[in-house]
């Protein structure tokens, strides 16, 4: 069986995702290659090489929104039997559903494990906010397609190998390639990024205002933290969405999440429940947060976050 991965490319390189696939399917043993899909350089294969990829197939469609190139000229490498993997990105996910239209294929998505047996292949994923796991086996032929939820997997480069690249000439797709991206916006953002942060400093409702949620970027500063957000948070307008933790924001997986005025609802608990250690302040002590906090404060997020900000600012 042959696994391959699912990598966007842009200027920072391999997307992290990509990485944490790559991971997974050189520790599954077997035949590994990239699908790459974007400006490529030789450094941005050499990672790829360096996750676990024997082979890069790279496309570069140019200015042409991916999916649907990247979705023909998969369909024409991927065999019976074969495993591919996406992220949970809007681009992954596009390419794995016009892939599974064009070959007929089974997709699993929000995959938080797999293990391959012999020549069956289990997908494992979270039900009921992460509290149950369910494994599902792919069964008939065709290719078989997982969607991997960002944070499963653990990217780790091995020995550096430089993989063996072929270029993908751009299938013609007709209308359905014709959309073209004519401007990209990069949004501003200081400090570390959610996906890579060793500490995050995380607000929700509990802080009242847009303005009270001040206290949690200015702790998040003097860490050297990113800062999350509840989607009840997002919702009121006070922070970008692309802050919000959860089922239907970003998964993360710190060493660190201090979650301030958070309830714990099961949809952001999903989001951040595999950090390393959790730190809730909350007034009320039945907060479901606490329930997953290594170390919990109860009191006003008021009160405790100026006088914490004061002690490290004194140290
Ligand atoms: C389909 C679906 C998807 C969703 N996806 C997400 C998601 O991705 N991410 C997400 O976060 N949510 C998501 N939600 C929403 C989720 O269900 C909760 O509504 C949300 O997480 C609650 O946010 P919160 O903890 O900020 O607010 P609340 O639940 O209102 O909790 C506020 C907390 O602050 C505490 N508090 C109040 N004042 C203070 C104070 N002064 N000091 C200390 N503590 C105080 C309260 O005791 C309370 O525990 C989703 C919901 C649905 C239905």
């Amino acid at each position: 069986m042959k696994i391959f991965v699912f990598a966007e490319l842009n200027t920072a390189g391999p997307s992290t995702i990509s990485l944490e696939m790559l991971t997974k399917a050189r520790n599954l043993g077997g035949e590994v290659a990239a699908f790459a899909v974007g400006a490529g350089s030789d450094a941005a294969f050499a990672t790829l090489g360096a996750h676990g990829a024997t082979t890069v197939h790279h496309l570069d469609p140019g200015d042409a929104l991916p999916a649907a190139a990247a979705a023909a000229a998969l369909a024409g490498l991927v065999g019976d039997g074969d495993l591919v993997f996406f992220g949970l990105t809007q681009t992954d996910r596009d390419v794995a559903g016009r892939l599974a239209a064009r070959t007929g294929a089974a997709v699993l998505s929000n995959a938080v494990d797999v293990k391959v047996e012999g020549g069956s292949v289990g997908v494992v994923n979270e039900i009921l906010g992460g509290s149950t796991l369910v494994e599902t086996e792919f069964t008939g032929s065709g290719p078989r397609l997982v969607v991997v939820r960002p944070k499963s997997f653990t990217a780790e480069a091995g020995a550096a190998a430089q993989p063996q690249v072929h270029t993908v000439p751009v299938p013609d797709t007709g209308r359905s390639g014709a959309a073209r991206i004519t401007a990209r916006h990069a949004e501003e953002s200081q400090g570390p990024s959610l996906a890579d942060a060793a500490v995050i400093v995380s607000g929700g409702r509990g802080l009242g205002s847009a303005e009270k949620f001040g206290l949690v970027g200015e702790l998040a500063g003097i860490l050297g933290a990113a800062v999350g957000a509840t989607r009840a948070v997002v919702d009121s307008g006070w922070v970008p969405y692309s802050v919000q933790v959860g089922q239907t924001g970003k998964t993360v997986k710190p060493s660190v999440y201090i979650a301030c005025g958070i309830s714990g609802a099961m949809q952001h608990l999903v989001g951040m429940k595999d950090s390393t250690t959790i730190i809730a302040i909350n007034k009320d002590e039945e907060a479901p947060i606490f329930a997953v906090a290594d170390l919990g404060v109860i009191g006003d997020v008021h009160q405790v976050l100026p006088k914490l900000i004061q002690a490290l600012k004194a140290r």
